[in-house]
């Protein structure tokens, strides 16, 4: 390995670890990057942010890597995804690598040497929201912002063409990209001036929702009483069985309403249940929904069920999350929440699935 390729694996994942907290992502999503002219090197799929090393980047080859813009898509979507993870698996330098992100073509898009990718909840406050497009070129006029697209082949090839369209109208790289209801991408050749690409963003957004009345103070009512969460849990037990194995809980605040970014329904689903579980109401959820809900609102607290700890956690820090991100949205004129064919789209990836499992593994491991 080159000397520029080991410093930038060390400033890489220093900006992980930055990166990579409960104010930026939720389990094991979000990444970052670090390219030379013939290497990417990125986080693997379902790894925490904030645990990388230098020596855990897996690398994959950048010419490879352009395959997936000649891809011939297979027209069915199960397959079409299983093509563009066939490519990113052909460009990994080292075959027995962990599965690199299924984001990996988000970054090689960007020509920029450092690339991050985060859900902040402030950010996602206004992609999530109904009138985020129009904040965005109001606040952000050199930055792009991506309509909602699926994960994987459809999204790496729309934000390949928009970059390249930006590229050719202003002569330039975006310096941001806002993704409709998933989150944040940006790029910059020094960790440092990637630093302050994010601040910035940070502060333009944060000033936007002092003036709609909102601070950046997040608080939730008192925790439920260890006696009202193991009744719950059990009356959860015995209606779903081991999908409620563990419980996680949380003083009450509003959930979101409805799903509002792919990582929200991995780790939360999409729909919370609102209201006081009873075994005849769990029931009606699971036959409406098709399985039991995740995370339960209720008036004296929000709650998180799953078949183990981790799993349960991490759902109560998506819907903690998804509660920031209602609020800011409403200063964008309220959440917009993704499409029933959006949803299914995400309940039904396989990319996703792997990418949790991989989260709760690494979790139990350590
Ligand atoms: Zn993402």
């Amino acid at each position: 390995m080159t000397d520029e390729a080991r410093d930038g694996l060390v400033a890489l994942a220093a900006l992980a670890r930055e990166f990579g907290g409960n104010d930026h992502v939720i389990g094991g999503g979000g990444n970052v990057s670090f390219k030379t002219d013939a290497t990417l090197c990125i986080k693997p799929s379902g790894c925490f942010l904030n645990a990388m090393t230098p020596d855990a980047f897996v690398a994959l080859d950048r010419e490879a890597l352009s395959g997936i813009r000649t891809l011939e898509p297979s027209p069915d979507k199960r397959l079409r995804e299983r093509q563009v993870r066939e490519v990113l698996e052909s460009a990994l330098l080292d075959k027995s690598a962990r599965r690199p992100s299924v984001e990996t073509p988000l970054h090689h898009a960007l020509a920029s040497r450092f690339v991050a990718h985060t859900h902040p909840a402030p950010v996602n406050g206004m992609t999530c929201s109904r009138e985020g497009r129009q904040a965005c070129a109001r606040l952000f006029p050199d930055a792009l912002w991506v309509d909602y697209a699926d994960p994987g082949y459809v999204l790496a090839l729309t934000v390949g063409r928009a970059v390249d369209e930006y590229r050719r109208e202003r002569g330039c790289e975006p310096r941001a990209l806002f993704l409709q209801n998933h989150g944040l991408f940006w790029g910059a050749d020094t960790p440092d001036t990637l630093r302050e690409t994010y601040a910035r963003i940070a502060e333009a957004l944060r000033s936007e929702y002092a003036g709609a009345g909102l601070d950046d103070s997040w608080a939730t009512g008192p925790l439920p009483s260890d006696r009202r969460q193991e009744s719950l849990r059990a009356v959860c037990r015995a209606a779903v069985g081991d999908e409620a194995a563990c419980l996680a809980a949380s003083g009450p605040f509003a959930v979101a309403e409805g799903p509002i970014t792919p990582d929200h329904i991995v780790y939360g689903r999409a729909w919370a249940m609102i209201g006081e579980p009873d075994e005849a109401r769990l029931a009606a959820y699971c036959r409406e929904r098709g399985l039991p809900p995740r995370v339960i609102a209720c008036e004296d607290g929000v709650y998180a069920i799953g078949p183990d700890a981790h799993t349960a956690r991490f759902a109560l820090d998506s819907a903690d999350n998804g509660g920031q991100v209602r609020r800011y949205a409403t200063a964008f004129g309220g959440l917009r929440l993704m499409d029933d064919a959006q949803r299914a789209f995400i309940e039904n990836w396989e990319g996703e699935a792997y990418r949790l499992h991989v989260a709760v593994a690494g979790q139990g491991a350590g």
